[in-house]
């Protein structure tokens, strides 16, 4: 189990030295450029929903925690990530209206003119 900073640091195993640069590699290994912090009780880990239009959204772990659970969280905000681009960043021949906004397109995969890639608002 991950009691402190120190621990979390060693137990993810890149290597990094300092706090400093785990929120450095965090943010540039991930595709929705999550952010890191931490205080005496707990890390959390968040994305900036800015582009999307939503508030930013926080997951906190804390202490003790094991590192495979901090690996879920990241995992399942990137997984959160692709289908919020997805549910509302499709082109007007994907057909398909966002159930999460209103009057957003969401992503159809079998549309012919976006082929579905969607489009960037
Ligand atoms: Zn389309």
């Amino acid at each position: 189990m991950i009691n402190n900073l120190q621990e979390f640091i060693e137990a993810r195993g890149l290597g990094e030295k300092d706090f400093s640069e785990v929120k450095k590699i965090t943010k540039k290994f991930t595709c929705c450029s999550a952010w890191i912090d931490q205080d005496q009780q707990k890390i959390s880990v968040g994305w900036e929903m800015g582009a999307y239009g939503l508030d930013t959204n926080t997951k906190e772990l804390n202490y003790p925690f094991k590192i495979e659970d901090f690996w879920t969280v990241l995992d399942n905000i990137e997984k959160e990530v692709e289908q919020i681009w997805r549910d509302t960043h499709g082109c007007e021949d994907c057909d398909i209206v966002s159930k999460l906004h209103g009057g957003l397109h969401a992503i159809n995969p079998d549309c012919k003119s976006c082929e579905g890639e969607g489009i960037i608002l």
